[in-house]
């Protein structure tokens, strides 16, 4: 059997039920695991060791005392910006340096009723704003599979933990791609669900209509287990969906048959260059062999959702990041008076993209230029939703890429917003449409440079709103077939034992 730290969450809780190893022993591999690896990595803003040995302690007692938990002794690293009562829980900002959460977000506690063990709050880009990390104000994360390149963003240190070993699961949110982008950069599946499906409670807000929380796992059986856990209503979130939420476990596949897959017409990877669309070629040829019928579908307003995202999120993000005012949480610098207090704190507490955002943001929803920029934005919005609808009256799910390249160097897009922006081209449409999408690891390519690393692809899948299980089901399937992390670890991994 592998090192306790390499085995997936399903193995972890399989051999705690049945009482083979213990919660704490699981804790003591990823500890140590944690203290190999992060200088390396970085993919935690601070550690909960505390915490997750108490609970730890407890998954033990109900295990002992006969109880089965879903998620018994499995490590989770949870993405800091989502409370966790008692932790420090900093949306990567500095003007929340410190802060501590009072109480605990629906989908971590309900990981934590599970028996998940939080070992640590994870890196991100500041506010969930970004492509690659390089926006947290507090850390830098470096990519398992090559420690000069970013593991993607904003859930980036989510992702690295459980690609470097140093957590079987990680809490994520995806805004417009920021669970499937780092999954696809770090070769880890990452999943995000339909709009509503996750309580939101305890998520710091970044678009509210966009935000969603979902799993990263090293696998799909563990993200659908997760996810399991995690979906479902939740009173204390409004927009929480009141619908039951169908197993995926049990629906999990080997094959495809009888499903359609539709690739995108308007998604054509030529642009991407040779290796890449090969690729994805490849990845399109895989489905078919599983059984898959190929069919032609069309996003003819895909090309409006940049432009349509960047509207509607920076809107939502002006307005919610308003409550950041030096009164009520985190940084505080004083002024002459109230106004200037406000000014001082959030000139020094926000970073230059959430400034960016902030301005773009109010500018769109400034009277005079609402209906020109916001109310446009929100037209495209339905349109996109509309496409969806059509393209799956001819197809059960739709399959493209998860981002636009691979991992790429620190600093490459640092000086180009748009090119950052551009990074979500493939992810942003599902976003607008509200649908549940993943990604999970579909090759590789060469860096390039003589001797360079491989680095993972992400192959992305899209189904109708609800059909979560449909999701899971033939990702597995398509998992299982190509197998292509699953035996394979990152150099990180294979060279700090
Ligand atoms: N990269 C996109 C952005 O910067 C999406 C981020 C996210 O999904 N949270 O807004």
């Amino acid at each position: 059997m592998s090192a306790l730290y390499q085995r997936s969450a399903t193995q972890i809780a399989a051999a705690v039920n049945a009482r083979e190893v213990s919660a704490v022993e699981v804790l003591g591999a990823h500890m140590a695991r944690i203290e190999r690896v992060e200088p390396s990595i970085g993919a935690f803003l601070s550690l909960t060791a505390d915490l997750a040995r108490e609970q730890a302690r407890r998954v033990d007692e109900a295990v002992a005392a006969g109880k089965r938990l879903p998620l018994a002794g499995v490590p989770v690293a949870v993405k800091d910006n989502m409370c966790l009562q008692g932790t420090v829980t900093t949306a990567g900002s500095k003007i929340l340096a410190g802060w501590v959460a009072p109480y605990t977000a629906t989908a971590v506690a309900r990981l934590l009723e599970a028996g998940c063990l939080p070992v640590g709050k994870a890196n991100l880009d500041e506010f969930a704003m970004g492509s690659s990390c390089e926006n947290s104000a507090l850390g830098v994360t470096r990519n398992p599979w090559d420690t000069d390149r970013v593991p993607g963003g904003s859930s980036g240190g989510s992702v690295a933990a459980v690609a470097a070993g140093e957590a079987a699961l990680a809490t994520a949110s995806d805004t417009g791609g920021s669970i499937r982008e780092p999954a696809a950069f770090c070769g880890v599946v990452g999943m995000k669900p339909t709009y509503g499906r996750i309580s939101r409670y305890g998520l710091i807000a970044f678009a509210s209509s966009l935000d969603q929380i979902g799993p990263i796992a090293r696998t799909v059986e563990d993200a659908a287990a997760m996810y399991g856990v995690m979906a479902g209503h939740d009173p204390m979130d409004a927009t929480s969906l009141p619908r039951p939420v169908e197993p995926t476990l049990p629906a999990l596949r080997t094959d495809l048959r009888g499903l359609r897959v539709g690739l995108v017409r308007e998604f054509d990877t030529k642009d991407l260059g040779e290796e890449i669309d090969a690729a994805y070629r490849r990845a399109y040829a895989q489905l078919a062999a599983l059984g898959a019928e190929i069919v032609d579908v069309a996003l003819p307003h895909a090309e409006y959702g940049l432009a349509t995202y960047y509207l509607i999120a920076p809107a939502e993000a002006s307005s919610n990041l308003a409550r950041f005012d030096g009164v009520r949480y985190g940084l505080r610098v004083d002024g002459a008076n109230v106004q200037e207090m406000y000014g001082k704190t959030r000139a020094a507490g926000f970073g230059p993209e959430v400034k960016r955002r902030i301005l773009i943001g109010t500018y769109a929803l400034s009277s005079g230029y609402y209906d020109a920029y916001y109310v446009r934005a929100q037209k495209a919005r339905t349109l996109t939703a509309g496409d969806f609808e059509r393209a799956f009256a001819a197809c059960d799910l739709i399959a493209c890429p998860a981002a636009s390249s691979p991992a790429f160097e620190f600093g490459a897009k640092s000086d180009d917003p748009v090119s950052m922006y551009l990074m979500d081209y493939y992810t942003i449409p599902m976003s607008l449409a509200g649908l549940p999408a993943l990604s999970v690891p579909c090759g590789f390519v060469r860096d390039g440079s003589p001797g360079g690393r491989e680095l993972p692809l992400g192959l992305q899948l899209v189904a109708p709103l609800y059909e979560e299980a449909r999701l899971f089901a033939a990702a597995h399937a398509y998992e299982q077939a190509t197998r292509y992390t699953l035996d394979r670890q990152p150099p990180v991994v294979e060279s700090v034992r």
